[in-house]
């Protein structure tokens, strides 16, 4: 019997390594508890300077470029602040560093739940290599929320401890928990949407791409739409 989640957080706070990856992997969740009251915090640890395989683009642009798309995106997702790391693509590393980061910041927003990508989930079918920055930042998530921010003798400059209560790890091969966006799938395609350098499909179909993979996720979970999750509880 699939497990949903129906109560939001307070506050949450999804940590991804890309502009794009909030919306594609949660943008249904972050909405709908948005529209619920919940604050919703976004941190991106990445510029997504290498989005693109065009070698005449100016990296510096595309960041200005993305920059723009995820305020746009936000704003239709009802989020409250965005955090940018400021890495490079490519470049992130699971390491004392970006750990610190993150640790700094859930103590800062001291959220209830905290979204991150699922960096055990490696090979997606016989196709897809899930991209090295989306693990890094599902381990380093992982790591500076249990148990580094929740103790204080981790980082003892970096304000005073949180310990976060749950966990949801997307873009995961062992989903235990759906989230119902059937509410929400049209908010989270025009969200996706926003990112025009990075979908440079008609709206139709990614609309359509979109809601296919929410439906298969929903088809799990018995509901319309839903995105998939591996909940830890901490
Ligand atoms: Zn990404």
């Amino acid at each position: 019997m699939a497990v949903l989640v129906t109560e939001p957080p307070a506050t949450v706070l999804a940590v991804y390594a890309h502009p794009d990856d909030p919306d594609v992997s949660a943008g249904g969740t972050l909405s709908r508890w948005a529209a619920a009251g919940a604050a919703v915090h976004v941190c991106i640890c990445a510029d997504g300077d290498k989005g693109s395989s065009d070698p005449a683009t100016d990296p510096a642009d595309l960041v200005a470029r993305r920059r723009l798309e995820v305020a746009a995106s936000g704003q239709i997702l009802g989020v409250k602040a965005h955090h940018w790391l400021g890495f490079r693509d490519g470049e992130l590393d699971d390491d004392r560093e970006l750990r610190a980061r993150l640790v700094a910041l859930v103590r800062e927003v001291r959220p209830d739940a905290v979204i991150a990508p699922d960096p055990t989930a490696i090979y997606f079918g016989q196709h897809y290599v899930n991209h090295r920055d989306h693990r890094v930042v599902g381990w380093a998530a992982l790591d500076a929320v249990s148990p580094a921010a929740a103790n204080p003798h981790y980082f003892p400059d970096l304000g005073p401890s949180h310990a976060v209560r749950v966990v949801y790890l997307s873009g995961t091969l062992e989903p235990d928990v759906w989230v119902d966006i059937s509410a929400t799938i049209d908010i989270k395609a025009a969200a996706i949407a926003c990112h025009a350098s990075q979908v440079g499909e008609s709206d139709e179909w990614l609309r359509g791409a979109v809601r296919q993979r929410a439906e298969e996720a929903g088809r799990e979970a018995t509901v319309g739409f839903a995105e998939a999750y591996r909940r830890l509880f901490l």
